[in-house]
């Protein structure tokens, strides 16, 4: 899970997202992961719990290329004209953790 690495409140990636979307080529990110996750790393967010600033490179590093692989997946999960993230990425990404979660299970389990 995403975290404020200044108050340790947990962040939503949808808002996270939300913040990166003020870039003007952040459509064009989501075509290179690499692109994506370094301009992720450099971009300065603002926590709404605490409101201070953090580098993005402070964010959960296993997360941020789920959220790649996510937003590439569900195409219209952003809206650009109103800057908003439509897709529920938090809620996707637990769903993915629980699923792995059971494949080990069961892979154990055979
Ligand atoms: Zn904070």
């Amino acid at each position: 899970m995403a975290r404020c690495p200044i108050c340790g409140e947990a962040l939503k990636w949808e808002e996270i997202i939300e913040q990166m979307l003020t870039l003007e080529d952040f459509e064009n990110l989501l075509e290179d992961r690499d692109e994506f996750l370094k301009a992720l790393d450099e971009f300065v967010f603002r926590c709404p719990h605490c409101g201070e600033e953090f580098w993005g490179r402070a964010l959960d590093r296993r997360e941020a290329p789920k959220v790649f692989e996510l937003l590439n997946e569900f195409k219209g999960g952003i809206d650009y004209k109103n800057g908003k993230v439509r897709l529920k990425l938090t809620n996707l990404l637990a769903l993915d953790v629980m699923l792995e979660e059971w494949d080990r299970k069961v892979g154990r389990g055979i």
